[in-house]
């Protein structure tokens, strides 16, 4: 198999692109196509101080490199859970990778945040751990960020996420999540813009570009990934990709083109939560804060989290 670039030997093909490439040229194709989103969407400039979300896995690593090797000023953020046995592997690899580069990491633990381990809080709220995490990590991205004085937040979710996001949302005909899925998001106020630079870039490009880098990332699975909605909806898309290759990134580019032409949403209208101030679309207190409070009450009653 010959690279359609350069002729050399190649290491992946590509279908639904239309392209077999050699470790160069699959780096080249990938830091381009970064730097692409971001001019596309104007999600930020050198200049501005950028804070990427980091799990330890391989789409926010790599995000973060090639952030920091294209001359952007990004710090990176990482949020302990807080999820035994994960949390503490994936903190170490976020860890070593921000070290190996004198790169700048922020650590923050729920526990010390909300009084609870994402654990904890699943069995006090009686919660799905997903729809609890998707909560608390989107309050505390947002507010880390806006305290530590950044212009953007930039997350690791490649093409498989935006797929399976956008199918889960056309299923269900989530209008209000439809309107504002988009490779970013306009901030205000207190809420930071959030950008998606990866979002044309599949999983098995950033796997590679990870391993052609010698990016070491965490290659276990979050325990609770298993059984979760957005796993199955990415093997259905597997299913349809690879019978008929180009469906995701036709079904996300096209949605994309159809929804209002490339105009990016319009900042939310939120009001301000009574207890921590920040950003919700809650009456009164926002969820975080409502978790905190259950949180506590749960704990001043059997002195424990959970
Ligand atoms: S799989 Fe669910 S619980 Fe685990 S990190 Fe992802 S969203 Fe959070
Ligand atoms: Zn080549
Ligand atoms: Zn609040």
């Amino acid at each position: 198999m010959r690279c359609s670039v350069c002729g050399q030997e190649a290491v992946i093909r590509l279908r639904h692109a239309g392209l077999r490439l050699c470790p160069q040229h699959l780096v080249a194709r990938v830091e381009k196509e970064v730097e692409g989103a971001i001019r596309r969407f104007r999600m930020f400039s050198p200049e501005t101080r950028v804070l990427v979300a980091v799990s330890g896995g391989k789409d926010s690593l790599a995000l973060w490199h090639i952030l920091a090797k294209s001359g952007y000023r990004a710090d990176g953020l990482f949020i302990d859970l807080g999820i035994e046995g994960y949390s503490g592997r994936s903190q170490d690899v976020a860890q070593a990778f921000a070290e190996e580069r004198g790169l700048t990491l922020h650590v923050v633990s729920l526990a010390e945040e909300l009084g609870a381990t994402l654990d904890e809080l699943t069995r006090i709220a009686r919660g799905k751990p997903c729809s609890l995490c998707g909560t608390v990590k989107r309050y505390l991205m947002n507010r880390l960020a806006w305290e530590g004085g950044y212009s953007a937040l930039a997350t690791g979710h490649n093409l498989d996420d935006e797929a399976a996001t956008l199918l889960g949302n056309v299923l269900r005909w989530e209008e209000d999540y439809l309107s504002r899925q988009y490779p970013v998001l306009p901030g205000e106020g207190k809420l930071v813009r959030k950008a998606k630079p990866l979002v044309f870039l599949s999983e098995r490009e950033m796997a590679a570009y990870c391993l052609i880098t010698g990016i070491r990332y965490l290659k276990e699975d979050c325990p609770h990934a298993q059984g979760a909605r957005s796993i199955v909806l990415k093997g259905i898309l597997n299913q349809l990709e690879d019978r008929y290759p180009a469906t995701k990134i036709s079904f996300l580019r096209q949605f994309l083109r159809v929804r209002d032409r490339f105009r990016p949403p319009e900042p939310a209208r939120l009001g301000e939560c009574q207890s921590c101030g920040m950003p919700t679309a809650a009456e009164g207190t926002c969820r975080f804060c409502r978790l905190k409070e259950a949180v506590t009450r749960h704990t001043s009653r059997h002195g424990t989290p959970a």
